[in-house]
């Protein structure tokens, strides 16, 4: 039974955001998932299409280790994705490409102004330890002066279609990744696999619409760059990567785009780095003998990613010649403490100083983010959340998925330390209300049934600095992740969000 007759059709207080096309069948005043109406009412055509797009999603390599045995590749699942392709407004999508330069340099800017990072995580770091650690190692860093002098970024940018107040709906930042931003490489083959089911469905012609997207290839560009201008053609790539391994086949989409290119990549974990690495005189790193250009983070970005041996591994990549991917500079600049920072009137001007167009088209996609710093404008936003859960996310200085706090749980872990500087570990953001659609979520071995659900869009941003020249800045590719309304938090690897692919329209 697939009980889409009640999902369908969001009501009267839903936005227009799809189906505004004049003549489109069944889609007038409809969820986002307009374009599919029809089709959502072919129960046995569903039924067939999304056999067919599990085999595709094997057959094109959207893959992930399984739970049971996430360190072996004997017996591997695909990785959770959408039936069908979930519409996205055209101009919201534009915008999200057209402001991801401007963050990149944003990013850029944050990680090297030291005065800055140290003032907004004053707070933050006095009650915050793993933030206050990741401080440490910063400062102890450039207390010995930098050894790395090429400098990647690869980042996401996450945004939501907001509902709430406006209308038309708003591309608003959820947040910004700077560290083991994922699924760029899973992300390259889920069109294929969303194009294969359209066709099944009679969809031939909006299959031929579903956008290229390539982030694998963005991603390794960024990191060839950077292995190039470190100089040195013998040395590696390294991925340093987590002991669990299940998402290793996103990660190998980036890796063998290296290897076509005949630069060679080790995988290797904090464990490994503490055990065979090492520096020499000029702080060359060196891993199992083998000199390392570039060490990309794929591990590293929430506390229990870290017992003591692994902060020193940390602390001796950082102090390394190496090209880190990101610095942990650059970590810092993703925290959510600097990202509410950077919505405070004049901040932007300050950090990207004669550049009012990027500035302008960074602030439009701020939703309110506010301080709980100790202090009168800190106690007047906990009251008035306290009040209003509803209207509001509490974000700790977490990565991953999972952390954020909503609704009454909100409401009570605020009272709760309203009045302790405790508080500051927090930051408040409006909460963004999307558009639900209704689509049906692919997992092994669950049932297949409609789903009402919101969608999250991630441009992928990468950038390359010699010294203090920027020679590569480029939005590298895309990622749409759908879940179900009832989960308010987490991701893909979270167990929550599935792959999705954008429908403009
Ligand atoms: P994390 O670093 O854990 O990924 P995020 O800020 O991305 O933290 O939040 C996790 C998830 O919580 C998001 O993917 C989104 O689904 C939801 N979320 C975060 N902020 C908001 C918000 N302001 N409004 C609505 N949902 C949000
Ligand atoms: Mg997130």
């Amino acid at each position: 039974m697939l009980p889409i007759d009640g999902l369908l059709g969001a009501g009267p207080d839903c936005c227009p955001i799809a189906g505004k096309k004049a003549g489109q069948p069944g889609s007038a005043g409809s969820s986002m998932a307009g374009p599919w109406d029809a089709v959502l009412r072919d129960e046995a055509a569903l039924k067939q299409a999304a056999v067919v797009a599990v085999d595709a999603a094997l057959l094109e390599g959207v893959l992930m280790r399984t739970d049971a045995e996430p360190n072996a590749s004997e017996v591997v699942s695909y990785a959770p994705f959408t039936l069908l392709p979930s519409a996205v407004p055209r101009a919201l999508f534009e915008q999200a490409y057209a402001v991801q330069r401007d963050f990149n340099l944003l990013v850029d800017a944050i990680s090297r102004d030291k005065e800055f990072l140290e003032r907004t995580l004053a707070s933050t770091i006095k009650v915050d330890d793993f933030t206050a650690r990741l401080f440490r190692i910063h400062q102890q860093v450039l207390d010995e002066g930098l050894a790395q002098s090429v400098f990647l970024g690869i980042n996401r940018s996450d945004y939501m279609f907001d509902c709430g107040a406006a209308s038309p709906p708003a591309l608003k930042q959820i947040e910004i990744n700077t560290i083991a931003a994922s699924f760029g490489g899973l992300a390259s083959r889920t069109a294929a696999v969303h194009g294969r089911v359209l066709r099944v469905l009679g969809k031939p012609e909006e299959a031929a619409r579903l956008l290229p997207n390539n982030p694998a290839l963005g991603l390794a560009m960024g990191i060839a760059k950077a292995w190039e201008l470190y100089g040195s053609p013998s040395a590696v790539v390294m991925f340093l990567v987590e002991e669990s391994q299940r998402n290793i086949f996103d990660q190998r989409c980036v890796e063998n785009e290296l290897w076509d290119r005949n630069i060679r990549v080790i995988r290797r974990r904090f464990r490994d780095v503490y055990e065979q690495g090492s520096l020499d005189g000029t702080r060359r790193l060196f891993v199992d003998g083998q000199e390392v250009a570039v060490v990309y983070y794929r591990e590293g970005y929430v506390p229990s990613n870290y017992d003591q041996q692994n902060w020193e591994a940390r602390l001796l990549l950082e102090r390394s010649r190496a090209v880190k991917c990101p610095d942990i500079a650059t970590q810092l600049a993703g925290t959510k403490k600097v990202q509410q920072e950077l919505s405070c009137p004049g901040t932007l001007e300050k950090l990207l100083p004669g550049n009012a167009e990027a500035v302008k088209r960074i602030r439009a996609t701020f939703a309110g983010l506010y301080s709980l710093d100790v202090g009168e404008e800190g106690d007047q936003i906990a009251a008035t959340a306290i009040a209003n859960p509803e209207r509001f996310v509490l974000k700790p200085q977490r990565e991953g998925g999972g952390n954020n706090l909503y609704g009454e749980e909100l409401k009570q872990v605020l009272q709760r330390i309203k009045d302790s500087p405790e508080r500051t570990s927090y930051i408040l953001m409006d909460k963004i209300e999307p558009q639900p659609s209704v689509n049906y979520l692919l997992r092994a071995r669950s049932p297949l049934k409609a789903s009402k659900c919101i969608s999250e869009l991630g441009i992928f941003g990468v950038y390359v600095r010699q010294g203090t020249e920027l020679v590569l800045n480029e939005a590298a590719g895309h990622l749409l992740r759908t879940k179900a309304v009832e989960h308010a938090d987490g991701g893909v690897a979270a167990g929550v969000a599935v792959l999705d692919t954008p429908y403009l329209v």
